[in-house]
């Protein structure tokens, strides 16, 4: 069904115009006039959608695209170079490259829970780099996919740049083509199809998956800024956030002193939102209802649901384990499940047992604790004595490993993500050395190799 577009992207990127630098400098430029120029509709889109607030919007979709534009029109050009790198001497005579070449036709597939970010941040990478693109924005924000449409259609021709929107179908059906690269967000379920499907074409794949990302709270840590950060973390876009602490590790005897001040900043960033309405919906029917089902337990705070709105609020579920129905699976909503540890070691080994996360925080005044959870533990990135903020450095990759995905992206690290590195030898003509021809000297020849 998207032959046709596929193909006409693919002669596109024959013709050679996506390769040139002015060109993907002017593509990055007009790409962030037309989000300018959408920029009112879609904080609308946003609100209707999952009911976003705009300053939260900005804070955490626009704003953070505009800036990846700014840095990739700023960089680029020296991304782009090609690379000299040192040759050995018995290739003597001759120097070696690296030249920067772009996939070609790209697929971008993304999820609902930043619609706009995870849609348009791959997309400067892949410009960046110099290749058309396909975008497949979520069917469960259709406001936002439309806006994103229109923002692309305004900003490019189809046959460079396009966006398709689309359900499970659309999907299958973009699968089936044979894509230079493909970059996909979203669940790890869906992440194993996309691979497979990316198998058939032996197609090079970036999967941004998602995963249980622990917060770990040493009796070292800071335990009032601990909660502080642990809370705007996790509640921020009603926890539908990929690198979200998922739930809080934390010593015993530091527990009821976390939990008291975690309480405390819930109720000053988040009640009033909730109470007026302005706090952010769970994306469907679907997901708020098994949301709703996880809350069960020692309920400290929160707790409350609202099916009309699809809202819930911020909750915080003390005395949790590991057989708890939230910690059978990422939680990916409000829902804040707090467990206790007599000792890190413990702590880390349990945590290894997880499935590698896609992020993970600890939080101690302690350089040795912070040190020895970072070497210990397998997960994507993180941070220590924070949350999610590690994800707006662009000099940082982000992505995951394992069950959390594979592939990095961000700054620089998008440009890489969209390139292919061709390595070439360049020999001389000007000698002829007869080392490595057969001959007699052959044998002497192989022994330095
Ligand atoms: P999802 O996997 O359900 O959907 C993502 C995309 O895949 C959508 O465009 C959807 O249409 C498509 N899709 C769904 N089922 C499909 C199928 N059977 N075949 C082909 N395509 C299919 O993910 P989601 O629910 O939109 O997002 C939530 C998940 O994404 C969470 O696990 C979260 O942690 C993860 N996530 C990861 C990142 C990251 O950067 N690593 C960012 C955001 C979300």
């Amino acid at each position: 069904m998207y032959e046709s577009l596929f193909n006409r992207q693919k002669q596109f990127y024959q013709s050679g115009k996506t390769k040139k630098l002015s060109f993907r400098i002017e593509a990055l430029k007009q790409l962030k006039r037309s989000i300018q120029y959408y920029e009112s509709d879609l904080l609308d889109a946003m609100k209707k959608d999952f009911n976003k607030g705009k300053a939260e919007a900005y804070l955490t979709e626009i704003g953070y695209v505009y800036n990846e534009i700014n840095y990739s029109i700023k960089h680029i050009e020296e991304w782009a170079e090609t690379r000299k790198v040192k040759t050995p001497v018995t290739h003597i005579g001759s120097t070696s490259k690296i030249y920067k070449e772009p996939y070609g036709v790209t697929l971008i597939i993304a999820p609902w829970n930043y619609p706009f970010n995870l849609t348009v941040a791959p997309l400067i990478g892949a410009v960046s780099a110099g290749n058309t693109a396909i975008l497949k924005p979520s069917e469960h924000t259709p406001t936002v996919a439309g806006v994103i449409s229109s923002i692309v259609a305004l900003a490019f021709p189809e046959k460079y740049v396009a966006s398709v929107e689309g359900g499970i179908d659309t999907n299958q059906d973009l699968l089936n083509l044979p894509f230079n690269y493909i970059f996909y967000t979203g669940s790890s379920q869906v992440g194993r199809i996309v691979m497979e499907s990316a198998a058939r074409h032996l197609t090079p794949v970036t999967l941004e998956l998602g995963g249980k990302s622990p917060a770990i709270v040493t009796k070292n840590a800071d335990i009032k800024l601990a909660a502080k950060r642990i809370v705007w973390g996790k509640f921020i876009n009603a926890g539908q956030t990929c690198v979200a602490p998922d739930f809080v590790y934390v010593d015993s005897s530091v527990r009821k002193q976390l939990i008291h001040h975690m309480k405390h900043y819930t109720e000053k960033f988040y009640a009033e939102a909730f109470i007026t309405g302005a706090y952010m919906n769970i994306v469907n029917e679907n997901h708020f209802e098994r949301l709703k089902e996880l809350i069960q337990g020692n309920v400290v705070y929160g707790g409350k649901t609202r099916p009309a709105t699809l809202t819930i609020e911020p909750t915080i579920i003390d005395n949790v384990d590991f057989s708890h129905d939230a910690m059978q699976e990422e939680v990916f909503g409000p829902i804040l499940p707090v467990l206790q540890f007599d000792s890190l070691e413990k702590a880390i080994l349990d945590v290894r047992d997880l499935p590698d996360p896609l992020a993970l925080y600890v939080f101690t005044d302690k350089k040795s604790e912070a040190k020895t959870v970072i070497q210990s533990v397998p997960f994507g990135g993180g941070a220590v004595n924070d949350t999610v903020f590690h994800l707006v450095n662009p000099h940082l990759p982000f992505g995951g490993r394992g069950n959390s995905g594979m592939g990095k992206y961000h700054g620089k690290y998008s440009f890489d993500t969209f390139t292919h590195e061709k390595s070439i030898l360049h020999q001389t003509t000007c000698v002829d050395f007869p080392f490595r021809y057969p001959n007699k000297l052959f044998g002497k020849f192989i022994k330095y190799l």
